[in-house]
């Protein structure tokens, strides 16, 4: 183990204090390492395994598209793409798909997309678009632009001009940075990296009002929170808001690097033309099968269902293990996106270490979360053994 990770400290740029684990395989919802030590992975990659590792069927789809062809460029029509772009927007109700290879770059396409929209009506380069405070939208200039953590922007500005931000959850401090520039309102239908916080319906809903009054754009970036995780295939939809424009990534091909940036109609119908917007990878073959497999498997597995079904029980876990220990001061989240925020003299940190060494794999969010985004195929049986490591975990840290 120490030889791969001495070789990756020498030849890879240090931007991660990663883990000292090496993972070598996975499972269903356990990794081992190349020990051979095995982990429950209430991680899954940030959100990204949603079926787990080896779900029946999906590598077969991935081995058959290789045996075919995985890249073809977008000079010419392939064969997957149409089908998983007609799966996406038929499951999200939206018009229109742009592939890409990460979440960073469909909040790039969505960015341009809305600006180019305001463009068209007023022919001026001077749009605003309006952020949250302790959003994630990624590390690329644009979506790091959007992104309201100081702390990632410093170094790198000047960044995109025109942004401004508001603060989540508060309408009123959302109306007080529209301008008759604004052309867009960015937001996480449920923050990830700022802590797990989930949109109250009230605000998001006069969100969507003050954007429907004004025409601006109001883009929901559902990349962590999106594809089943919070019980519905998107969070919006339990909210009775529709984006104009969605971003998706993370587990939209289940391990497979992708993205997409979904417009509806009326934003697909004005705004990017050919020559506006390109990539080279973007909706690739191999890609695309992933996500047309990942949309079937959705379907006939009753993904979605299974995690209403399974996510009262880990509620019900969780809010145990916040009055059995002094240092969880609060359980937030929605579906299988949970957060615990963790103080008392302990730290998020800490517990995310120790876990190791108890076989269990869960991450941060923000300075003092807890963040559990398991595979959402997980069954009771996991979730006990993940209130059992986790415990230990904890019993370590305050004996
Ligand atoms: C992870 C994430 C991104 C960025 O996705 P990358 O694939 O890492 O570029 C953007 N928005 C949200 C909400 C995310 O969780």
């Amino acid at each position: 183990m120490n030889t791969y990770m001495e070789q990756t400290e020498q030849y890879v740029l240090h931007t991660y204090n990663r883990f000292p684990v090496v993972l070598e395989s996975g499972n269903g919802v356990y990794l081992k390492d190349t020990d051979g030590k095995e982990y429950l992975d209430f991680a899954a990659g940030i959100a990204v395994y949603a079926l787990g590792y080896h779900y029946p069927g999906y590598d077969e789809a991935l081995k058959s598209q290789i045996d075919k062809v995985m890249h073809t460029s977008n000079l010419y029509y392939n064969v997957p793409m149409g089908e998983a772009a007609e799966k996406l927007v038929k499951a999200s109700g939206m018009s229109k798909v742009f592939f890409t290879n990460s979440g960073a770059e469909a909040i790039e396409g969505a960015i341009k997309a809305a600006r180019k929209y305001a463009w068209l009506k007023d022919g001026q380069a001077d749009h605003e678009i309006i952020a949250m405070n302790h959003s994630f939208h990624g590390r690329s200039v644009g979506a790091l632009s959007v992104t309201g953590n100081f702390h990632y922007q410093e170094a790198f500005r000047p960044l995109m001009g025109g942004v401004k931000f508001a603060d989540f959850n508060d309408i009123d401090s959302v109306k007080a940075q529209i301008t008759d520039k604004t052309c867009a309102i960015i937001m996480e239908t449920v923050q990830g990296e700022g802590g797990i916080y989930p949109a109250d319906p009230a605000f998001l809903k006069a969100v969507r009002q003050i954007c429907d009054e004004k025409d601006i754009l109001l883009i929901l970036d559902e990349i962590q929170c999106g594809m089943g995780r919070t019980g519905s295939l998107y969070a919006w939809q339990q909210y009775g808001v529709t984006p104009d424009i969605m971003t998706t990534a993370k587990a939209l091909g289940c391990g497979v690097p992708v993205g997409a940036f979904v417009l509806n109609e009326k934003t697909a119908a004005a705004s990017l033309v050919p020559g506006d917007h390109g990539t080279t990878y973007g909706g690739n073959p191999f890609a695309c099968a992933a996500v047309s497999k990942v949309f079937d498997l959705f379907e006939s597995e009753k993904i979605v269902d299974h995690v209403n079904e399974i996510a009262p029980y880990f509620e019900e876990k969780l809010e145990e293990l916040m009055k059995k220990y002094d240092c969880i001061t609060a359980r937030r989240g929605k579906g299988l996106m949970q957060g615990l925020v963790i103080g008392n003299g302990v730290k998020v940190g800490d517990i995310t270490k120790e876990a190791l060494n108890h076989g269990l794999i869960v991450i941060s969010a923000g300075s003092d979360v807890l963040r559990m985004v398991p595979p959402l195929i997980i069954e009771k049986q996991h979730i006990d053994e993940f209130v059992q490591k986790l415990s230990e975990t904890i019993d370590v840290l305050t004996k």
